[in-house]
């Protein structure tokens, strides 16, 4: 009796905002297939983003308004009683479910109506999902040490300079 009272306290206090590990890295890839399968990337968003206690994790979806409509998921006011986008909020919710073994509720919103009904100003925050090690660029060790550091130059500097010398020299010209 005692023992289950101690480990029941130590897990409680254990408990800290958001959904813990390594649920968050789960979480992440998971976010790195919807973002494969539409091409966009998904938000955390909602309680489980913010407190320590919370019902399910809301993953949400923007689409630019043209994309909602090319994928045929009609009225976004009535998107509950469309069956495709039905189908496949159902679908990655039980993916994601299923690869997080957290209560997901996946989403998919038209961007225009998302950000009218969910504003940051309103005090909803959205945290990006997906960036996982795969898909997150590194520089070479050569990059690092001979490419220009101005952005767009694909310039060679010297390995101690920061800069080509065609952007030194215009660097140098602005001032
Ligand atoms: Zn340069």
């Amino acid at each position: 009796m005692a023992i289950r009272k101690l480990v029941t306290t130590k897990s409680k206090a254990k408990k800290t905002v958001g959904v813990g590990m390594p649920e968050a890295l789960w979480l992440n890839e998971f976010g790195s297939l919807v973002w494969s399968a539409f091409g966009e990337i998904p938000y955390h968003v909602g309680s489980s983003l913010m407190r320590k206690s919370w019902r399910d994790v809301d993953i949400r979806l923007m689409l630019d308004d043209d994309k909602y409509e090319a994928m045929g998921f009609g009225n976004p006011e009535h998107q509950h009683r469309n069956a495709k986008w039905v189908a496949m909020c159902m679908a990655f919710s039980e993916l994601g479910r299923k690869m997080t073994g957290l209560p997901i509720d996946f989403q998919i919103q038209q961007t225009t109506l998302a950000n009218k009904q969910y504003s940051r100003s309103g005090g909803h925050w959205r945290s990006a999902l997906g960036f996982t090690e795969l898909r997150t660029y590194k520089p070479s060790e050569f990059e690092l040490k001979y490419k220009c550091e101005v952005v767009g130059c694909d310039n060679l500097k010297a390995p101690d300079s920061k800069h080509c010398p065609a952007c030194k020299h215009d660097l140098e010209n602005r001032k």
